[in-house]
């Protein structure tokens, strides 16, 4: 049996958007609760997330946007200090606290030491429990509760840091992607390869902008057998036409039937059967190889047993 990795750090349960946000601190400990309870959290390898370097950051987003994340920072520090309001807004769902900054320089760091310990053998794969989520962040713009696309950092951080031919990233969030395929579409080492709701929020991703981009749209109300033909019909014949030597999992379980974030009908059972069905593309062409991030999910009890049986099929549970 090959290790699994658990990365997540303090400093993603600070980042906080203001009273009854749903990107909320209490998604990770619902999760941490579900693992505990069911076992699970024994079979993984628990690894502390690191900072990324802002060098890394800027594999995948311009220093504008990051410069302009460090300002807002500093800005909201002082108004704090003056005794202003702890959250400044980015965009209409998204704001930033104090801790903000950190937390996305863990969130990315997590998806980057992932991706060193995989391809070091040390281990098989990894899931990211992190916080801010990252793919709905453009090369030049945070939004939709990200701020750093975690997954497009990671995706990049391993095409250039260790010179690997072919990424793939893989969205089953019930949101497209619109970040990651902003900074991938086009670059014809990485596929990126989705299905989401639609038309639903970032309302984007009904055509390809890319011959290296894969999207599925489905209409509200999807559900399993939807889901399976999705995966079936496009994603794999794709994955195995491009062999990907690692792939990451945008891992966002807001298509949950019981998350009202969206309005598709997956079960635990679907993310369990979608992760097996990419452990088998990873064996054939990855040696195994998978690192996942956490991204959407808001309806804690559904998001923490969807996370369980997506870590009991890495594990091999
Ligand atoms: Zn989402």
């Amino acid at each position: 049996m090959g290790k699994t990795g658990y990365f997540s750090h303090q400093d993603c349960w600070l980042h906080e958007m203001g009273p009854g946000h749903p990107e909320c601190p209490g998604r990770l400990d619902a999760i941490e609760d579900r693992l505990l309870v069911t076992g699970v959290a024994d079979a993984l390898e628990r690894c502390e997330a690191p900072q990324a370097s802002l060098a890394d950051i800027e594999l995948a987003h311009n220093r504008l946007h990051i410069a302009a994340m460090r300002g807002l920072t500093d800005w909201l520090r002082e108004e704090v200090e003056a005794g202003g309001p702890p959250y400044t807004q980015v965009d209409p769902d998204t704001s930033m606290n104090l801790h903000t900054w950190n937390a996305a320089l863990r969130a990315a760091g997590a998806a980057m030491a992932a991706t060193d310990a995989v391809l070091a053998g040390e281990l098989e794969n990894a899931f990211c429990a992190v916080r801010p989520p990252g793919h709905h962040a453009t090369r030049d713009k945070a939004m939709g509760f990200c701020f750093f696309n975690n997954v497009a950092v990671a995706a990049k951080y391993a095409l250039q840091r260790h010179n690997l031919n072919r990424v793939a990233v893989v969205d089953f969030d019930v949101h497209h992607g619109n970040g990651t395929e902003d900074i991938l579409a086009g670059d014809e080492r990485a596929l990126m390869v989705s299905f989401f709701q639609h038309p639903f929020y970032p309302y984007s991703g009904a055509d390809n902008p890319a011959p290296n981009m894969c999207n599925v749209p489905l209409p509200a109300g999807s559900g399993g057998e939807e889901f399976r033909d999705a995966v079936m019909g496009a994603w794999l014949p794709r994955l195995e036409e491009f062999k990907p030597q690692l792939i990451f999992i945008s891992a966002g379980f807001d298509a949950h039937y019981e998350d009202d974030m969206g309005s598709m009908k997956l079960f635990e059972k679907d993310y369990a059967w979608a992760t097996e069905q990419l452990k088998v593309v990873a064996a054939k062409y990855a040696e195994k190889r998978i690192v996942s991030m956490l991204e959407g999910g808001y309806v804690l009890s559904a998001l923490a047993r969807s996370v369980g049986a997506h870590l009991r099929s890495l594990a091999d549970l």
